[in-house]
């Protein structure tokens, strides 16, 4: 399973061949990903040949198309049985692929169809590398129509809390950064708000983009729907977010799911405006996506629409994200929810 492998490792691979082997095998793996070893043109068949049942840490068991082919879907499945999704979305000029960084989560958000399943075992860092080397290889080999030929961007927005698993989600950063050659300014790592992790991120090298997944503007309420808020209360959120911008300069975004008469109203709103005024942030709304073990409710649109405005009116950006692939249930964690239930 040459992802599992660290790249500076790869010599093992190919043991008794050229030093330029591993400098090729380096790039088929790396720089410009294939899907299968049969593609990896300039290396002798016996390599292709030995590489060919591992050059995956997973198979591919389902695929799912959707928005005209716009958005793709993949779950993956490991030898030992866990599940990783990852989404692939195409914009004009633009290919944004979102990752998992662990199978399930411990946090248990409660409109979370993840932290519903709780939580399996972290991903490798090669695991989360591989689903941006297969999407890299998808784009390239076979595309997406209205879409460029590479990933432009890698948003940590699928299954699972990435600094819950930092030390592996850190090794994943440095191949996806430093030996794919990613911009760091391209990537984006969204959290629940765990606060150590989210200070050591400010003391990487990589100047990522940090998305902090708010979803209430007072204790109470966050309490009851990011059970982790009773450990790390939203002022200690705000403050690590704080430490990120003026770190970093990169501008931080706050993520809400807009839950019907849970967290849509106008005192959220008015939290919520002032919290991203204090942090210079942008403002992200999701439309929940319903899931199987919870009777929440999207938020209807006029409601969004009183919302939004509300929070603009503290001169923040605000943006409504688009329900892509919600037919192929593309929302964080729920294809496997479905593929279970
Ligand atoms: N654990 C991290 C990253 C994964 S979740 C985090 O929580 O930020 C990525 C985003 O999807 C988060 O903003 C999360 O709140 C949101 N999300 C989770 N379940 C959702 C649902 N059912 N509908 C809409 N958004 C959801
Ligand atoms: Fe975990 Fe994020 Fe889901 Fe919360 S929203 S349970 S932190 S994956």
């Amino acid at each position: 399973m040459p992802y599992l492998h660290n790249p500076e490792d790869l010599a093992r691979l190919v043991e008794g061949e050229p030093a330029y082997r591993v400098e090729q095998l380096r790039e088929w793996l790396y720089v410009h990903p294939v899907l299968e070893t049969g593609s990896m043109t300039n290396l002798p068949r016996s390599i292709r040949e030995s590489l060919a049942d591992t050059l995956w840490p997973f198979r591919v068991e389902i695929e799912r198309s959707a928005d005209g082919g716009r958005t793709r879907k993949w779950l993956f499945r490991t030898p030992d049985g866990v599940a990783i999704e990852a989404v692939l979305m195409a914009y004009p000029g633009r290919a944004t692929l979102c990752v998992s960084s662990q199978a399930g989560c411990a946090l248990g958000c409660t409109f979370c169809a993840t932290g519903q399943f709780g939580f399996e075992r972290h991903l490798q860092p090669g695991e989360i590398v591989a689903q941006v080397a297969y999407a890299q290889g998808f784009l390239r080999l076979i595309g997406m129509p209205g879409a460029p030929d590479h990933l432009t961007n890698v948003v940590f927005m699928g299954m699972g809390e990435p600094l819950a698993n930092y030390d592996r989600v850190r090794e994943a950063l440095r191949r996806i950064i430093d030996v794919m050659g990613m911009s760091a300014r391209s990537v984006t790592v969204s959290t629940v708000g765990l606060v150590p992790g989210m200070k050591r991120l400010a003391d990487e090298p990589w100047p990522v983009n940090l998305a902090v997944s708010l979803h209430a503007a007072d204790n109470e309420l966050r309490n009851h729907l990011v059970p982790l808020n009773r450990r790390y209360p939203l002022e200690e959120v705000e403050d690590a977010a704080r430490n990120y911008f003026e770190k970093k300069r990169r501008r931080i975004s706050l993520e809400w799911t807009m839950i019907s008469s849970v967290n849509d109203g106008a005192d959220q709103a008015h939290g919520l405006g002032e919290i991203a005024r204090r942090l210079k942030a942008h403002v992200n709304l999701i439309p929940l996506n319903p899931t199987p073990l919870s009777p929440d409710r999207p938020s209807d649109q006029a409601t969004i629409k009183d919302f939004v405005r509300l929070v603009r009116a503290y001169g923040v950006a605000v943006t409504v994200r688009d329900t892509r692939g919600r037919d192929i249930d593309a929302a964080c964690g729920q294809l496997r929810a479905t593929t279970k239930v």
